[in-house]
Order: C-alpha cells, then structure tokens, then sequence
C-alpha cells in the first residue's frame, strides 16, 4: 500500500506526463495540412491565420440576447483573399470539436464581428468541405462533441 504521498507524487508524475503528450499532439495538429480552395494548393494550420466569426442574439425578454456567439471559422489563404470556410453541414458537434481541437494552432486568430469587420479589405469565402471529408484525419469524431482533457 502506497502512503498519501508516495500517491500525491505519483498524481504529479502523471499529470506533467500527460502536459507533454498534449504539446506533442498539438505539435502533430499544428503541421496537419489542408486543400485550399483559394489556390488549390496544401497549407499547414500553423501557417495560416484564421478568422472566428461572430453573430449577434438579439435581446429577448428581460435577460435573454444581446450576446455574440461564435460562428465559423474561415481560414485565411496566404496566397489570395478567398477564405476557406470551415464547413460540416451537419452535426454541428464536428464543427466545435473542430474549433476545440485546432483554433489555437494556427499562426494567428483575428475575431470578426457580423457588422463590421477589423479587415479592411473585400473578401468572399468558400465553403471547404475538406475537413468534413477528411474527419478521421483530423481526428473529428463526435457527433454531439463533448471531449474532456
Ligand atoms: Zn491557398
């Protein structure tokens, strides 16, 4: 029998462990590479800067609205300013475990809001139905997402 702080040792052994395999796994996301539908050609994540998109709801009632939710995401080409928009028709679990999982890897994430845009320039997306074709290489799983770490 392991006293309570040969255990509490343990408990730190396993959680630094596990600090490192997360780095090495977002490593591993990080140069994942997708088709753009700009240019036709394959980007990493960690090279492109990405746009989190926003819609606003509306206030209802007393307490309910006048928030900002968070929508797509579109991926900026380096190359040209077509952007990818990261689509999956459906379910939308893919779509937030696809936000959870890899937003913080690319090299630069710009917030955009529906009535105004910090970019100055026009611009159009494309849906990219990439990352739905390839789910399992972007190890999208869960229908109804709900990832613990
Ligand atoms: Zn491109």
């Amino acid at each position: 029998m392991q006293t309570a702080q040969q255990i509490n040792k343990e408990l730190d052994k396993l959680s630094s462990k596990r600090e490192i395999l997360k780095q090495q796994l977002d490593i591993i996301r990080a140069n994942r590479t997708f088709k753009c539908v700009a240019c036709g050609k394959r980007h990493k994540i960690k090279d492109c800067e990405v746009i989190q998109t926003h819609w606003y709801v509306e206030p209802s009632g007393c307490t309910d609205g006048g928030y900002w939710n968070e929508s797509d995401l579109q991926i900026l080409c380096p190359t040209s300013p077509v952007r990818n928009r990261v689509y999956f028709p459906s379910p939308i679990g893919l779509q937030y475990e696809f936000t959870y999982l890899y937003k913080h890897l690319f090299k630069k994430v710009i917030d955009e809001y529906e009535n105004g845009t910090p970019l100055d320039r026009e611009y159009e997306f494309i849906n990219n139905e990439y990352f739905e074709n390839n789910a399992k290489r972007f190890e999208l799983s869960c229908p109804k997402f709900k990832r613990e770490y």
